[in-house]
């Protein structure tokens, strides 16, 4: 499967996906339209389906405009009267489309809003606005709970698997992940990295969910360091992961953006 990527907006990324041997394509939430028929053009690709992760614009805003290019074009998304899907996919259940080689699993990840979910292929994984790079989606809808559920889910996943989120926010989550994880050297480093490709004008997503273990705080509610640092700063005995993931969530909420 080939991924083409697509920036739209100020900081959003739209993704593409074909195979090789065919004029099929995917697109995973289609917030402009123009950048995606420019891609297909350009591919020489024909739109068949699309997949929707949750109902915000910058996701769903294309969707209009590249129905009536492609009539005929199938729209999956979770059921949410606020996104135009035609086929309604649940959690844990596995599609095959016609237009990929390789079959999806759709997974809930309620949280940033209430019918988010994210779609999982043999190692890479469509997560919208559910996780980023060193950081997390905003608490929209869903409870600390859900997310932190949602998050535990991703967590799971084989650790070469690649992070395909909606936005290029890394840089600034770096900023905030290094006031609740100082001492992770791991994290200095990505810095340095992430600076690097964003100065040449280049992408840092996808991200490996290796590197996210063991950089996004907001993954690592598991780790005795951060519940310690979360600890200090709110000066508070916290007693359940959920409950550190909470925290962290209210600390960049109130304090960092
Ligand atoms: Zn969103
Ligand atoms: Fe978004």
């Amino acid at each position: 499967m080939n991924i083409i990527q697509i920036p739209a907006f100020s900081d959003n990324y739209l993704w593409l996906l074909h195979e090789s041997n065919l004029r099929d394509a995917v697109v995973v939430d289609p917030g402009d339209h123009t950048p995606i028929l420019k891609a297909l053009e350009e591919n020489n690709l024909d739109l068949k389906d699309i997949l929707i992760t949750h109902h915000h614009n910058d996701h769903i805003g294309g969707i209009l405009e590249l129905k009536k290019l492609f009539p005929d074009v199938n729209i999956y998304g979770p059921s949410d009267k606020r996104i135009p899907a035609n086929i309604i996919v649940k959690d844990g259940e596995r599609v095959k489309l016609n237009s990929l080689h390789e079959t999806f699993k759709v997974i809930d990840v309620k949280g940033h809003t209430n019918s988010h979910v994210a779609y999982y292929f043999k190692n890479k994984l469509f997560c919208g606005d559910t996780l980023f790079s060193c950081g997390c989606g905003r608490l929209f809808e869903g409870s600390y709970i859900d997310m932190h559920k949602a998050l535990s889910k991703i967590k799971q996943l084989p650790k070469e698997t690649m992070i395909y989120c909606a936005h290029e926010y890394t840089l600034d989550n770096i900023g905030f992940a290094k006031l609740v994880d100082p001492n992770n050297e791991d994290l200095i480093s990505m810095e340095k990295k992430v600076k690097k490709i964003i100065d040449k004008g280049g992408y840092s997503i996808p991200s490996k969910l290796e590197s996210e273990l063991k950089i996004n705080p907001f993954l690592r509610f598991d780790i005795p360091n951060i519940k310690q640092s979360v600890q200090n700063h709110f000066n508070t005995e916290i007693k359940s992961e959920a409950e550190i993931f909470k925290y962290i969530r209210e600390w960049k909420d109130k304090e960092y953006d």
